[in-house]
């Protein structure tokens, strides 16, 4: 394979509006080249404050995504939680077009009393809608919906790929969330699903879970982030891997780490 391998790692969060700066130049010092932006309870800059802060991420090459809001069912059998869900997304995507962050990551919906296919068809019809949005908008951005940790919540590894082949969104692999959800994690399989993207987004973390699925995340061992960087080192993947454990700044500091003695 001649294909460059370019691993990023990065946290979760980069501090509030204020302490974004510094914390940013301290991610490029520890060699972290990415960062997520939790907007996970609400959108807490304006178009101006995001402008500076992607200016500053793109002087410390840190690739900026956002996460958005949880308060998201695009499967709701009301319309208007719908609409406000939609408008939620859409709200990161103006904010990520002035970063300059090209995936906004989410978790697109749940079953609720629809059909796993039903459900589907929903999520699909309601990310196609957003997309018109986003191409009158000529926002540079993608929709990435995430694999997610329960049961109870749409996106399984085949959903979200289903949805990436009818619809050219992007994706979120959340490889802790797919522990969670089917119990186990079978690297070759979900590597060999992913080989013919150029790039992937990501999430891991240490992770609880029931047999509902995910409870909480954890401190990510050493062993696990092993195995994981390990297939990504066997399959040449271009990949960014966030964290979100409770330490989510030295959990990353640490993934590099181990990437770099595997290297
Ligand atoms: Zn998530």
């Amino acid at each position: 394979m001649t294909r460059k391998v370019r691993v990023r790692f990065g946290p979760a969060g980069i501090g509030g509006v204020k302490q974004a700066p510094k914390n940013l130049e301290n991610y490029n010092k520890k060699g972290l080249r990415a960062a997520e932006i939790p907007f996970t309870y609400r959108v807490w800059m304006n178009n101006n404050q995001a402008k500076e802060i992607g200016k500053i991420a793109k002087k410390f090459d840190i690739k900026l995504s956002i996460h958005a809001p949880y308060y998201i069912n695009l499967n709701s059998q009301y319309k208007e939680k719908v609409k406000a869900s939609k408008k939620r997304i859409l709200s990161c995507c103006e904010k990520a077009h002035y970063l300059g962050a090209e995936y906004i990551v989410f978790h697109a919906g749940y079953y609720v009393k629809s059909t796993p296919k039903g459900c589907y068809l929903n999520i699909k019809n309601q990310i196609q809608q957003m997309q018109k949005v986003i191409k009158k908008k000529k926002w540079k951005v993608k929709l990435a919906p995430e694999i997610t940790g329960k049961k109870s919540q749409f996106g399984s590894l085949d959903e979200i790929l289903r949805l990436v082949k009818e619809t050219r969104c992007f994706f979120c692999i959340d490889f802790s969330h797919i522990l969670a959800r089917e119990g186990k994690i079978n690297y070759k399989e979900i590597f060999e699903k992913l080989k013919k993207f150029k790039y992937v987004h990501s999430h891991f973390s240490g992770i609880e879970f029931t047999s509902k699925g995910e409870r909480r995340h954890l401190i990510t061992s050493e062993k696990k982030l092993k195995e994981l960087l390990r297939w990504v080192k066997r399959y040449n993947q271009s990949i960014t891997i966030i964290n979100e454990s409770p330490s989510p700044l030295k959990d990353s500091i640490k993934a590099l780490k181990i990437w770099k003695s595997l290297n």
